[in-house]
């Protein structure tokens, strides 16, 4: 079984305003020492898991990693070099010459010595959430905790890594979103995330919107925005490959996330530390699992072993019926458009065959691409209603 690895390490410096990822800020904690000890103990549990997980289900191969968050830059450095240690043994022949792993860090984490860590181990690709360079956006869109000079700081880490590199941006929070963009390209990337905020419910920003505390995002600047970006970022070497991701052309090289890819495409990862959700897709069952987000809990089972493992995790078996959905759902968000040879390898047919209707509709509007079920820069932009008709074509034609 060929597969993907992420690793969740639920820790922030500071939680922001607008976060509804599972992310525990460890400013909150009150002692270094309580917040080492808490650190520890969890990357212990999450080493065990791996342990665990690894015997249940005999990987062959590992081909990508994505060590993520939360903010990984945000542990101390001791220990997540410690950790990494622990995982690479526990990998030991899992992971292939050529495989990608990758770290997530914040700017005002991303020290010297997370970098010293960094070259100590395999891991070939940084990705960075600067979100954006001007401190008033960063404020406006509740980021809570960045350097002053937030370009300096990321200059100085490009300057010292030198392998991949990706930089997360957000655009259309306000008109100068492009400031951002040509910062970004200044700092010679290989690939670049360019998000539009959400406001999600749950989240101190999401307060803020109901009690008129800020407007809206404003969509119309959001859609043009998008289509201004990938524009420019063409224009200086870069492709989108996705929704909101675009990678530095090289002949020799993709710069394309081959682990994101592995989740758009549909294909098996396994995901370990609170929070984290797996994706096992065997020949004849489909099932998601879900790790507890409770922290003590996660611990008990997995660092002092005080109770059974399963205990931390919920397990779902994915009908027929959501598994062709979410072919559609996470394929449709790339350029190429949903891999038909998966597709058919699962299905039997390909993913033209269950959405005539809805495809020459938005063909006839001039909304699709040139993949086998794929949309065009316009049709992207109609993301959400493009799947809502779907869901109503396979609804309506109930295949399974
Ligand atoms: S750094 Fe990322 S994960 Fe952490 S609180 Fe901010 S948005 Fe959430």
């Amino acid at each position: 079984m060929k597969t993907s690895l992420y690793v969740h390490i639920p820790f922030c410096s500071a939680k922001c305003r607008y976060c509804d990822f599972f992310s525990i800020p460890l400013n909150e904690k009150t002692g270094q020492g309580e917040s080492e000890n808490l650190q520890k103990n969890l990357l212990d549990g999450i080493l065990s898991e791996l342990k665990i997980r690894l015997s249940e289900l005999v990987p062959k191969k590992i081909e990508t990693i994505f060590i993520g968050g939360g903010t990984p830059s945000s542990i101390k450095p001791e220990l997540l070099d410690n950790f990494l240690t622990g995982m690479e043994e526990l990998l030991l022949g899992l992971i292939g010459d050529d495989a990608e792993i990758s770290i997530e860090a914040n700017p005002e984490s991303c020290s010297v010595d997370f970098l010293d860590v960094l070259s100590n181990h395999r891991i070939n690709r940084l990705s960075i959430g600067v979100q954006s360079f001007d401190l008033k956006t960063l404020k406006k869109i509740g980021r809570a905790s960045f350097p002053e000079n937030i370009y300096d700081t990321v200059a100085g880490i490009r300057a010292s890594w030198h392998k991949n590199l990706s930089l997360d941006i957000i655009s259309g929070v306000t008109a100068d979103y492009m400031d951002d963009i040509e910062k970004a390209l200044s700092l010679s990337p290989e690939h670049l995330s360019v998000y539009s905020l959400t406001i999600e419910e749950d989240t101190p920003l999401y307060d803020d919107l109901l009690n008129s505390r800020i407007q809206p995002p404003d969509e119309e600047l959001q859609a043009e925005s998008m289509t201004s970006v990938s524009a420019f970022l063409e224009k200086h070497g870069f492709y989108k490959y996705e929704i909101s991701n675009f990678a530095l052309a090289d002949p020799a090289f993709s710069n394309e996330c081959r682990h994101n890819l592995m989740y758009w495409n549909m294909q098996s990862y396994i995901g370990i530390g609170p929070g984290a959700v797996s994706s096992l897709y065997f020949d004849d069952r489909k099932i998601r699992i879900t790790n507890t987000v409770d922290l003590d809990l996660y611990i008990s089972c997995f660092t002092d072993g005080l109770r059974a493992p399963l205990t931390c995790r919920t397990t779902e078996v994915l009908s027929k019926f959501d598994f062709l959905l979410e072919h559609y759902l996470m394929g449709i968000r790339l350029k190429k458009g949903i891999n038909p040879d998966i597709f058919r390898a699962r299905f039997a047919h390909g993913p033209e065959y269950f959405i005539p209707e809805t495809l020459s509709k938005w063909q006839a509007s001039g909304l699709t691409g040139p993949g086998c079920c794929a949309l065009n820069e316009d049709g992207m932009l109609l993301l959400n209603r493009f799947m809502s008709e779907v869901w109503d074509e396979l609804k309506k034609k109930d295949f399974f």
